[in-house]
């Protein structure tokens, strides 16, 4: 159902939620599935920590050495700069060395531990090599160019947390400190289905009145993005038997179901319907643009989303509620999406719902980052998020014009 209809029907209704109450709302029925398994660190990208790592190691396990040079000890710097120090010993990175003697020093390289008795890494490029004694007539300072042991973690330290989204950083921290295997919360698994007998699968041709099934790829992409598993349900017939029937199915075998479409007030619109039939309502509307009809409940104890059909207002309420939701549903700490203030480059007059205009950024005139709307911003046209960099949120009944500072999210800071 278009917006300009839905308007008529909501705007003035009680029930109407903004989206703060929307969000509290959902997250106040929300817990942690919370089943865990061990996995390899190397499958883990992706994954939500389910406990607290603590390093069993100081890292660097040993003073080494930050560059390519030559241990030495800073008392014989007087004797660089007029005899030279002898090399010694050879360290490479892997080996250890011996008990520099005074007045000589160790040919290093970055990683090597410091021998014992050295106390600065003279670098190669500020010494003179010469019958194997290396010459230099720089000032160094104690501990200089060595990397202290513990210097990035210590023993018995915590350095990650419980609902943690592990990516590439986190990984290469706990693979640092030794750890080989982590507990994660088990995948959680989501069942999706797309209601519409106007839908039609892409590759297959359009027979008159149909469309492409464009939200099913969409929510699939989304889900996935958000660390969960899919269990795709397909199509299902504008019937009310068929949507209950598949609540049902879908409530059997996931943590939680999620749909698109059918959740407006026309006689097609079953969600609403069958969900109350098989279990239990908790809201649907929201008062912002685009998406609105909005639908949360329960099919027994499984919880439901019922997005929208608009498929514009599939993405911005999958970003703005069933992310969060399912950030709950996952363990993880629920993140606020990023915002940045940007000036405005267009100007906008928001009627009584919250609004969420795509834009795209730009600097051309090279001082304050501008947001540029897409020419049409209805919920229908799908264009308007895949050109766009992300959202711009204008308040209810709120007026921007060119030049105003507006709070922007980006894309880019959701998909985390
Ligand atoms: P509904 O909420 O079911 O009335 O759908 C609202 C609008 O979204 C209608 O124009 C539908 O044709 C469209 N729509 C619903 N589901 C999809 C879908 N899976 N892919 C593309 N458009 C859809
Ligand atoms: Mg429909």
């Amino acid at each position: 159902m278009p917006d300009t209809a839905t308007d008529a029907c909501f705007e003035n209704q009680p029930a109407m939620l903004n989206v703060e109450q929307a969000i509290a709302g959902l997250l106040r029925n929300a817990n942690a599935v919370g089943k865990t398994e061990c996995i390899s660190l190397m499958t883990a990208a992706g994954r939500i920590l389910a406990q607290d790592l603590k390093s069993p190691i100081d890292v660097p396990g040993f003073d080494n050495s930050a560059m390519d040079g030559y241990a030495i000890n800073t008392n014989d710097i007087g004797r660089a700069s007029t005899e030279g120090l002898q090399i010694t010993q050879r360290i490479p990175a892997g080996s250890t060395g011996e008990t520099l003697q005074p007045g000589s020093c160790a040919r290093i390289f970055t990683g090597a531990p410091i021998p014992e008795g050295a106390n600065a890494v003279a670098i190669q490029e500020i010494c003179r090599v010469e019958n194997n004694r290396i010459f230099f007539a720089q000032t160094l300072c104690n501990a200089e160019n060595i990397r202290p042991r513990g210097n990035d973690i210590t023993t018995g330290s915590t350095i990650l947390h419980d609902g943690t989204l592990l990516q590439a950083a986190h990984l290469g921290l706990a693979a640092s400190v030794g750890i080989a295997e982590v507990d994660v919360y088990r995948k959680l698994t989501v069942a999706t289905f797309s209601t519409g007998d106007e839908l039609v699968e892409p590759g297959k041709p359009l027979a008159p009145g149909q469309i492409y099934n464009s939200n099913r790829y969409q929510l699939q992409a989304l889900l996935e993005s958000q660390g969960c598993k899919v269990i795709d349900l397909g199509t299902v017939a504008d019937t009310f038997a068929a949507t209950r029937d598949t609540l049902l199915q879908g409530a059997g075998q996931a943590d939680l179901v999620m749909t698109t479409g059918g959740v407006s007030v026309g006689e097609e619109d079953h969600v609403k319907a069958a969900l109350e039939s098989v279990g239990e309502l908790t809201m649907w509307r929201v008062k912002m643009k685009p998406g609105k009809p909005l639908v949360f409940g329960r099919i027994g104890k499984t919880p439901f989303i019922g997005l929208p059909g608009n498929p514009v207002s599939v993405f911005v309420t999958f970003l703005l509620f069933a992310r969060p939701y399912l950030q709950t549903l996952q363990g993880r700490q629920v993140t606020e999406p990023q915002s940045y203030e940007v000036r405005a480059g267009f100007d906008y007059r928001a009627k009584q719902r919250r609004e969420y205009v795509r834009v795209r950024l730009s600097n051309d005139t090279g001082d304050a980052i501008t947001a540029e709307t897409f020419s049409r911003q209805g919920s229908d046209v799908m264009s308007s998020v895949a050109w766009s960099d992300g959202l711009v949120e204008i308040l209810e009944g709120e007026s921007v014009e060119v030049g105003d500072t507006v709070r922007f999210l980006p894309f880019s800071e959701w998909a985390r």
